[in-house]
């Protein structure tokens, strides 16, 4: 039986085509520059997104925290949402590594940062406070496409208030194609990009910092001091190229995949869906505390991997197919249909 893991999209695994790309790639030193594989992946994806210059590294944290180490000095400050990867989930590296304090603020039910409570928080030009460097954006955030026009407003807005202004972009391919633009429209908005390829795009390791060239050039002395300046990763970059020049495009299917999630859960009346106009490989469901507690052994026993908690995450990626949906849609169902005749 073939295991529906709907944990995350990072559980994707590179196919026969990437495997065989990864096997003949060209290689040699990246660390002097020297690696043709990676350098092309750096130029193709500054060129995707439109920028001068890019940098490969070996995770989306290490990307993000490049670009907050590139940005801000010690005793700077950025504005981020609560629930960003960039703050909640990347183990405190901007204040661990870069001395850089973080100023936490509520993400809004649309995924964004409300720019009037983000002026609130920028601190007076005064030697009280920290110096407010940065805004940082994530999109999609919690599976949300931000709108194009708040996009616009926050790129206007950190240049009044003279900020630089970061985006999150683990997942911008998804945001591009939710929003009908390229990834190269949203990256406009911004003074660095940071991209996963190893979520939907299908590739085993990697991500990409995206910006001029004078950031990109410092955050490669941070890369390097990190231990993150890798010698033939043109081996990791083949995947990167092979999952940018196909599987951009494909994740429309992710997205009509958890559409049909949204809509086949939706009938089961004990099941709360989040619905959103901005949705794309996400769906999130909510339960009783009982039905969360026993669902995600019931699934597993029929091959369905979920992970815990009271709403669930379940994230469609393209080793998860229209069937696969169908599987899930009809498993969810039996136990709850189980569950009344037990009550
Ligand atoms: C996955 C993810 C990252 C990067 O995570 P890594 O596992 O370090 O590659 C960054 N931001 C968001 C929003 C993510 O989902």
């Amino acid at each position: 039986m073939k295991i529906i893991d709907l944990r995350s999209d990072t559980v994707t695994r590179p196919c026969t085509e990437m495997r065989s790309a990864m096997a003949q790639a060209n290689v040699g030193d990246d660390v002097f520059g020297e690696d043709p594989t990676v350098n092309r992946l750096e130029e193709m994806a500054a060129d995707m997104l439109g920028f001068e210059s890019a940098l490969f590294a070996s995770s989306g944290t290490q990307t993000n925290l490049l670009a907050l180490l590139s940005h801000c000095q010690r005793g700077d400050e950025y504005i981020v949402g609560q629930q960003a990867h960039t703050y909640r989930y990347e183990g405190g590296g901007g204040a661990v590594l870069g001395s850089i304090q973080p100023q936490p603020i509520e993400f809004e039910a649309d995924s964004t940062l409300d720019l009037a409570k983000v002026k609130s928080y920028i601190k007076p030009n005064d030697f009280h406070f920290a110096r407010t460097r940065l805004i940082c954006l994530e999109n999609t955030q919690a599976g949300n496409a931000l709108p194009m026009d708040y996009l616009a407003s926050a790129a206007s807005f950190a240049k009044a208030e003279e900020l630089r202004i970061h985006l999150d972009g683990a997942r911008i391919f998804n945001a591009a194609l939710k929003r009908n633009v390229s990834a190269a429209v949203i990256a406009s908005y911004f003074d660095s990009v940071s991209l996963c390829l190893s979520k939907g795009l299908g590739a085993p390791v990697g991500s990409l910092l995206c910006a001029n060239s004078e950031l990109i050039l410092e955050a490669r002395k941070w890369r390097k001091m990190l231990g993150g300046g890798m010698r033939q990763a043109g081996i990791l970059a083949a995947a990167g190229i092979y999952a940018l020049q196909h599987n951009c495009q494909r994740l429309g299917e992710d997205h009509e995949n958890a559409t049909l999630l949204t809509q086949g859960l939706g009938e089961i009346d004990e099941i709360a869906i989040d619905v959103h106009e901005a949705q794309t490989n996400m769906v999130y469901a909510g339960f009783s505390p009982e039905a969360a507690a026993l669902l995600p052994e019931f699934l597993q026993q029929r091959g369905i991997l979920i992970s815990g908690g009271k709403k669930l995450r379940l994230v469609t990626h393209l080793d998860v197919t229209r069937a696969d949906i169908a599987r899930v849609v009809v498993a969810c169902k039996e136990f709850f249909a189980g569950r009344s005749k037990i009550i």
